[in-house]
């Protein structure tokens, strides 16, 4: 079974240390893959900092050379997260409806990025993973697959056969495992919206779920041939959380055929 790690809010602002310390004993196995959803340009407002409007993540020189070393030793791959992560009044960043705004922001966001780590980008992670029509449309048109918990709720993404039924999939899977789930919702399986793919994640949720209890959710997607993507921040992994994450991680290794991959691995080899 395929399985994925994401991390994300990894900005300007994030010191190595802090993702040594949420992740350092992850990258010490031996088959370790982390994407990391990455925030070109943030927004310092947006995290409760202060400073210029826009902070570029190449200016924090010892993020970049961390970063960079982990690519080279193929522990992490870099997922666009949004732009500058900035909502605008009660919408957030990519729950905008004007294309050109958004295209301009991918193509300059995926460029800059692409560019200092001397990488190919093929992922995205929205913000809040919260997105309009036009988003998910320029997303595509940008070449670029979606790795999200995005409900697809007819009422913000417009209505369409494919966007409809993945809706109704979710909706009805989560719905018949609502005690194993405890009322989230998840879609096991990858689905084709535009011209890109799409995997659903889940939320790490330590205080909700036990370790076992994440596992069960884990097993009964790998019954459903699904993927199963856990979508964590690396500043919520305290000492706690992090050893439940661990206890999970060895729970999912236990399972037979269990592979941690880059999303571009799960959606190169679907295409
Ligand atoms: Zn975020």
């Amino acid at each position: 079974m395929d399985f994925l790690f994401r991390d994300d809010d990894v900005s300007y602002f994030t010191k190595p240390e802090e993702l040594q310390d949420a992740w350092g004993w992850y990258f010490n196995q031996k088959e370790a893959k982390l994407n990391l959803a990455v925030i070109p340009f943030v927004s310092p407002v947006e995290f409760s900092k202060t400073g210029a409007s826009e902070e570029a993540i190449g200016k924090n020189a010892l993020l970049v050379g961390y970063l960079k070393e982990k690519i080279k030793e193929k522990k992490v791959e870099i997922i666009l997260h949004g732009y500058s992560h900035a909502s605008c009044g009660k919408r957030f960043e990519f729950e905008s409806n004007n294309p050109k705004e958004l295209s301009d922001k991918i193509k300059k966001a995926k460029a800059y990025l692409e560019e200092l780590f001397g990488v190919k980008i093929t992922s995205f992670v929205p913000p809040h993973n919260a997105i309009s029509a036009a988003g998910l449309k320029e997303i595509s048109r940008n070449n670029l697959n979606l790795l999200s918990a995005v409900p697809l709720n007819p009422s913000k993404v417009g209505f369409s056969f494919k966007k409809h039924s993945a809706y109704f999939k979710r909706l009805i899977f989560s719905i018949r495992h609502r005690k194993l789930l405890k009322g989230k919702f998840i879609h096991p399986n990858l689905q084709v919206l535009h011209n890109m793919q799409y995997l659903d994640c889940f939320n790490f949720l330590p205080e909700l779920f036990t370790p076992q209890e994440l596992f069960n959710i884990v097993k009964c997607v790998e019954q459903k041939k699904g993927i199963f993507c856990l979508s964590v921040h690396y500043w919520q992994l305290n000492e706690s959380a992090r050893e439940k994450l661990e206890e999970t991680f060895e729970l999912i290794q236990s399972l037979k055929g269990a592979r941690f991959c880059f999303a571009s691995e799960i959606f190169k080899a679907r295409a």
